[in-house]
């Protein structure tokens, strides 16, 4: 695959699909979230790479790490978070999981492939 497919592609490709518990086949490109949206501009921005997106793992101690910094950052400006994602609420299920794109984004950040700065500039 190559970064000429549209960004709907490289959304169910390389995050959403891979990543997110959320994901749908039939999901419509403006579906996307906000974090997914944000993985997709870095990536097709060249600030991320196919290769940094398939080494992500799903660890839910770094989910919990940034959550604070991420949901000022990313969270609070997504649509999704007042109806449809409960990862930034209050108190949220033991189980629960964020999207494919807050995935994604913050085991880049704990590695130190991105920094919250690099989000805030394509927010
Ligand atoms: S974790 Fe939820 S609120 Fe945060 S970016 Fe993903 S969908 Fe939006």
């Amino acid at each position: 695959m190559t970064r000429s497919k549209s960004i709907k592609t490289d959304f169910k490709d390389y995050i959403c699909r891979p990543f997110c518990i959320f994901f749908a086949e039939d999901e419509k490109e403006d579906m996307a979230c906000l974090g997914a949206r944000t993985a997709a501009r870095l990536y097709q921005g060249g600030k991320i790479s196919e290769k940094n997106i398939r080494n992500v793992e799903k660890d839910r101690g770094v989910w919990e790490k940034h959550r604070t910094d991420l949901g000022f950052v990313l969270c609070r400006a997504c649509e999704f978070k007042a109806q449809d994602c409960d990862f930034q609420s209050p108190e949220p299920s033991d189980d629960l999981e964020p999207c494919g794109g807050y995935i994604v984004l913050v085991h880049l950040i704990e590695n130190r492939t991105l920094d919250i700065t690099d989000l805030e500039k394509v927010l």
